[in-house]
């Protein structure tokens, strides 16, 4: 496999920037993307082909389930830097259908130490959902549940992204729109859940 991948950069450079000289040595000098993207790091999840977009486009954070963790300074560094550097005017947070990191809250592992701490910043997602159907009285089929949390994460981790004090600030500036999408890997679709152009208040 890693020969494939510099046989690949190998057949990159020849076809496509060879023919694209000009916008390579543009995005050489400068990079001005207008979003960001918070998805996950599901390799069936890649940004750039499923929104059919070129290098310099978009800045990118992927993890485990698209969390927004306050206390995750990689994340806190890339917003900091997308907001007051790049002047990027909208961030996505795209969560998929069949995230394995949804699933795994659903699990319980004597073996992972790191992925179940990781997590606890998704669970509110998972139990929204669950005293929301044991409200209804409503039994649905597990894929079924495990949509409704992937869609709720998103919303939840939109929350955990207006809880830093500089994207609140950027939002009420009109500066910065925040959206929730969800992938779904069956159809290639993108669903848009939901979009806040103003900050929630406290
Ligand atoms: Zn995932």
């Amino acid at each position: 496999m890693i020969t494939t991948l510099l046989d690949g950069n190998r057949r990159f450079v020849t076809d496509v920037f060879a023919r694209e000289r000009d916008y390579f040595a543009d995005l050489a000098k400068m990079q001005r993307p207008t979003v960001l993207w918070i998805g996950c790091s599901d390799s069936r999840v890649p940004v750039n082909t499923i929104t059919q977009t070129r290098a310099g486009e978009i800045f990118v954070h992927r993890n485990v389930a698209n969390i927004v963790a306050t206390n995750d300074w990689n994340l806190s560094a890339v917003l900091e830097f997308s907001i007051n550097h790049l002047q990027i005017p909208d961030i996505v947070v795209c969560g998929h259908y069949g995230c394995g990191g949804i699933a795994a809250m659903d699990e319980t592992s004597h073996d992972d130490r790191y992925i179940p701490i990781w997590l606890n910043n998704a669970y509110k997602a998972k139990e929204r959902v669950d005293e929301k159907l044991a409200g209804l009285h409503m039994e649905i089929d597990s894929e079924h549940r495990m949509k409704l949390i992937v869609e709720e994460n998103v919303r939840l981790q939109l929350e955990h992204l207006q809880e830093y004090p500089f994207v609140r600030s950027a939002m009420q500036e009109e500066k910065l729109s925040i959206h929730g999408w969800v992938y779904d890997m069956s159809t290639g679709d993108i669903r848009v859940l939901q979009k806040n152009t103003v900050a929630c208040r406290d």
